[in-house]
């Protein structure tokens, strides 16, 4: 049998995973390393003969950790790329292990329950009416491409069937220029080209307000305002646009109001930090990826919607070869856009009930805490604050603007910490972002006094 060691092969590569969350502290967060070996490494697997799968996961673990940027890290201070949580890669491994298909709830019923009562659980923290819809995708890139094809199924019914022939003015999708750019990409898939999105300047540089897309919208009386987009915690800068505003002038002209909460949507879990997304609850549909803040493995995004119509306009679909319909349940596959669909809920499940609610709201506090801690430290130490934000990411800057990028690469270069540079209006500045829940304030400490040296270094 090709699976009879199962046993053996599962706990020494479980070993291989404890023995690497327990020494990653250890590790450099960028080890630099040479470009042209790595590819020689690779290729040196020819697959010519079989090997214990346990001693390739091993040298697969060193391979990860020798290379790369270390998102797990606890002094990765990027982009929303967390470690996961211990029960979110256990929920992973069942799912990867019994290999459930949801594509209809026959198959697989207690998956599908289980992500239909996750949905609703997070759908109830937007709208607290016992309403909600929605779907777990593959990240927060496809979760805005459903709520473009619901935004286009809810406007125009007949594009459906007969596609943009239906439409009876060019689309435009509204976001804030400081909006995710997979809206690009969506808007391509969509057949609506990358014209279609509207990327509206922000009068801060920061966070659309209400007014400021009305006149967007109305300067463009050519094209039909399909959908409208708030952000809520832009990539770079952490700002959150004003959701209620936009939600009202969305509704006036009749658009689907979406709102991004790709990252900072874990707040939702957060009591103390709640009010921060005050006016989700106006929106259609969010994007929440649990991929990002609330820390399980990489593709588990959520789409929420208020209710399921547009969704089943968009995606329903009968086949002869699929099983049909049990009363009183929906089969995954007639409301979004995956077919063979992996149990993308058990990771999800798994830690919130290793954590509970209230894990999960003391952990995100924690990473508030040390946002403040190090906003705090870096205006103490003379750096600018640039950004507005109470989430915890900070944009700053040093006197000179000249010397952000040495800044940056020599925190790179060093490999002990990891943090980026973005642009806020129009000039350069350093981005630190609490991602995991291993930083601790010895870390947030250690990044400000790297930061301190590199910066008397361009100073004399
Ligand atoms: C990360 C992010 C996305 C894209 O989500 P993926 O999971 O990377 O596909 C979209 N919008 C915002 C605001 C994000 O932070």
């Amino acid at each position: 049998m090709v699976n009879d060691d199962a046993r053996r092969v599962l706990v020494e590569v479980a070993q291989l995973a404890a023995d690497h969350i327990e020494r990653r502290r250890d590790d450099l967060v960028a080890a630099p390393y040479d470009r042209v070996a790595l590819r020689v490494e690779v290729e040196a697997f020819d697959f010519a003969s079989p090997r214990d799968p346990a001693e390739v996961a091993a040298t697969l673990f060193d391979l990860l950790r020798r290379t790369g940027i270390r998102t797990d890290h606890p002094r990765y201070f990027g982009l929303f790329n967390p470690p996961a949580l211990t029960s979110a890669i256990a929920g992973d491994m069942v799912a990867a292990t019994v290999n459930p298909q949801l594509a209809v709830w026959g198959h697989a019923p207690a998956a599908v329950e289980i992500e239909r009562h996750l949905v609703s659980l997070f759908a109830n923290r937007v709208w607290g009416d016992g309403a909600g819809a929605g779907t777990f995708t593959s990240g927060g890139s496809e979760a805005n491409n459903t709520a473009l094809l619901a935004a286009l199924a809810r406007r125009y019914p007949e594009w459906a069937t007969r596609g943009v022939a239906a439409l009876d003015r060019r689309p435009a999708i509204y976001v804030s220029a400081q909006a995710h750019l997979a809206w690009i990409k969506i808007a391509r898939a969509a057949g609506l080209g990358s014209g279609a999105v509207k990327l509206v300047e922000t009068q801060d540089g920061l966070s659309l307000d209400g007014q400021t897309l009305e006149k967007a919208i109305l300067g463009n009386p050519a094209s039909d305002p399909v959908l409208v987009v708030a952000t809520a915690g832009t990539t770079a800068h952490g700002a959150v646009d004003d959701l209620s505003g936009i939600a009202d002038v969305g509704r006036k002209h009749r658009a689907h109001v979406h709102v991004d909460a790709a990252w900072a949507g874990g707040v939702l879990l957060d009591p103390a930090h709640r009010h921060l997304l005050d006016g989700i609850d106006q929106a259609d549909s969010v994007t929440i990826d649990p991929h990002k803040w609330l820390a399980v493995p990489m593709g588990a995004g959520l789409y929420l919607a208020r209710d399921w119509t547009a969704l089943k306009t968009a995606f329903a679909v009968t086949t002869k070869f699929m099983p049909p319909a049990v009363a009183d349940t929906l089969d995954p596959y007639t409301h979004s856009l995956q077919w063979s669909r992996r149990f993308t809920g058990a990771k999800l499940f798994l830690a919130l009930a290793a954590l509970g609610l209230d894990g999960y709201a003391k952990m995100i506090e924690q990473q508030f805490a040390l946002g403040d801690r190090l906003r705090q430290s870096l205006a103490n130490d003379g750096w600018r604050i640039v950004n507005d934000t109470r989430l915890p990411l900070v944009c700053f800057a040093p006197d000179d603007a000249a010397h952000v990028v040495t800044i940056e690469r020599e925190i790179a270069g060093a490999g002990e910490a990891w943090i980026s540079s973005v642009t806020l209006r129009g000039a350069p500045c350093l981005r630190a972002c609490i991602t995991g829940f291993e930083t601790t304030e010895d870390d947030v400490d250690t990044l400000v006094a790297m930061l301190a040296r590199a910066r008397n270094r361009c100073a004399g």
